[in-house]
């Protein structure tokens, strides 16, 4: 990681980021232990109105059942990724394994790795970056999320605002990203998930500096399952720089299937 972070500053391209400014917050609240409460707060306020949903892992959480990894993504429709009992991955090109959770490849709810040593590194780089170059952004934020932790917050918003309305922004159990130890979400100074335009931007064009990818793009919901997640970012390593380059989202990358749940 150390190599990636050293070309930090870099930033080329301009990807805007438009659809980052939707609601994050609520996403985060769910996340974990070291997520500020503040930024906690601020998330389940944005939930229920909004405008779409962010959802994206930061809150998942679901009625599944903890079996089914194989029912519920089937690689029948193309996927090219392999599930080894646990969860699915690919074979990136430099050799990594590149573990794949979206709302077609579960996780068990046995699975809780908690946060990967590596690539909390390179975040605690990441962050420490930007807050160098002035970017508000504040050390919270949400890292690994258990299975029981996302049904919790999934429960709760399902409560609150109605399955449906909670399904758009916040993802059902075993189907958060955060499951794996390898995402993290991105706060800024005031505690929220982070928005703010040009550290958005700055962190898309520069995340893979340090072995991340900015997992929802603007206009892949229907590729990703999510809106667009300014401040998520997902763990890659090496390869990040070539899905950065490719302009494409993880699934388009490698090939695997992606969109919204198969039920
Ligand atoms: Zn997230």
């Amino acid at each position: 990681m150390k190599k990636y972070a050293s070309l930090g500053l870099t930033c080329l391209t301009l990807l805007t980021l438009v659809a980052c400014t939707s609601k994050s917050e609520e996403t985060k609240a769910s996340s974990s232990a070291k997520t500020s409460q503040k930024a906690t707060k601020s998330t389940s306020k944005a939930t229920s109105s909004s405008q779409n949903t962010d959802a994206s892992e930061d809150s998942h959480s679901d009625q599944s059942s903890s079996t089914g990894l194989s029912d519920a993504a089937d690689n029948s429709s193309g996927s090219t990724a392999v599930n080894n009992g646990t969860y699915y991955s690919v074979t990136g090109k430099y050799g990594d394994e590149i573990i794949i959770v979206n709302k077609r490849h579960p996780l068990p709810a046995s699975y809780t790795p908690g946060e990967n040593p590596t690539a909390l590194a390179a975040f605690q780089q990441l962050q420490a970056d930007m807050m160098a170059q002035g970017f508000s952004i504040s050390y919270g934020y949400s890292g690994f999320r258990s299975y029981e932790t996302q049904t919790q917050l999934y429960q709760d918003y399902v409560a609150r605002d109605g399955q449906s309305a909670a399904d758009r922004y916040s993802a059902r159990p075993g189907y958060s990203e955060h499951q794996t130890g390898l995402a993290f979400d991105l706060t800024d100074a005031a505690g929220n998930l982070l928005e703010e335009p040009q550290a958005s931007a700055w962190l898309r064009d520069n995340a893979h500096h340090y072995g991340f990818v900015v997992r929802y793009l603007p206009e892949k919901e229907s590729v990703t399952g999510y809106m667009p997640e300014s401040w998520h970012v997902r763990y890659i390593g090496q390869e990040a720089t070539d899905i950065y380059q490719s302009g494409l989202t993880l699934e388009e990358y490698y090939g695997v299937d992606g969109g919204d749940y198969a039920q």
